[in-house]
């Protein structure tokens, strides 16, 4: 078995959470796992080791975890990127659309940096709505994207060919949905 698939055995699929139809990819099966958890964030640094980076910027809530473990690993700061109202200071606010209505990401304003080469890290990438919206977010800061960094990719809602300007890696792919 190789890594990926050993990563993947360490996921548990819940049918038809949060809605029916959902097949939900729930990662904290693998955080819970101390050689999963390790191995999916020595992937990471393998992967990201010599690339310069200032900031990871971690989508919340569960990309605060692989997030704050990465950040660590590679010596840079972490930012949170935060649903609506959760952070206290001066935000920059993005807004993304959903399959119904709408959602919105913030970041505190002085978390970036004009120059800093971002991280953007999440546990699941699915239609990339959520990373997009971080990515510009980012941007609008005067930041700079140098990846996206996923433990979950669901090809089938093709995240990837919407973030396509920007390096994508993810760690174990879940076909169909
Ligand atoms: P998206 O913006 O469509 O790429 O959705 C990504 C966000 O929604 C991530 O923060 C994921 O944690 C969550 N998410 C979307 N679909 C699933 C799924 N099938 N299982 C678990 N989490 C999901």
């Amino acid at each position: 078995m190789n890594s990926s698939s050993q990563l993947q055995s360490l996921i548990r699929t819940i049918p038809d959470f949060p809605k029916p139809g959902i097949q939900f990819r729930d990662i904290t099966t693998l955080f819970q796992d101390p050689w999963g958890f390790k191995r999916a964030v020595d992937e990471f640094v393998a992967h990201y080791r010599y690339s310069p980076i200032d900031r990871v910027v971690a989508i919340e809530s569960r990309g605060f975890v692989i997030g704050g473990a990465l950040a660590n690993h590679l010596n840079c700061g972490m930012v949170m990127a935060r649903k609506k109202g959760k952070l206290p200071f001066h935000v920059e606010r993005q807004e993304y659309q959903l399959e119904y209505g709408t959602d919105c990401i913030e970041i505190h304003r002085d978390a970036i940096q004009p120059g800093d080469r971002c991280l953007v890290v999440d546990d699941l990438l699915a239609t990339g709505g959520t990373c997009e919206a971080t990515c510009r977010l980012v941007e609008r800061l005067n930041g700079r994207v140098v990846g996206c960094a996923f433990i979950i990719e669901l090809p089938s809602l093709e995240g990837r060919p919407r973030l396509a300007k920007y390096d994508v890696h993810t760690l174990v792919q879940f076909e169909g949905d």
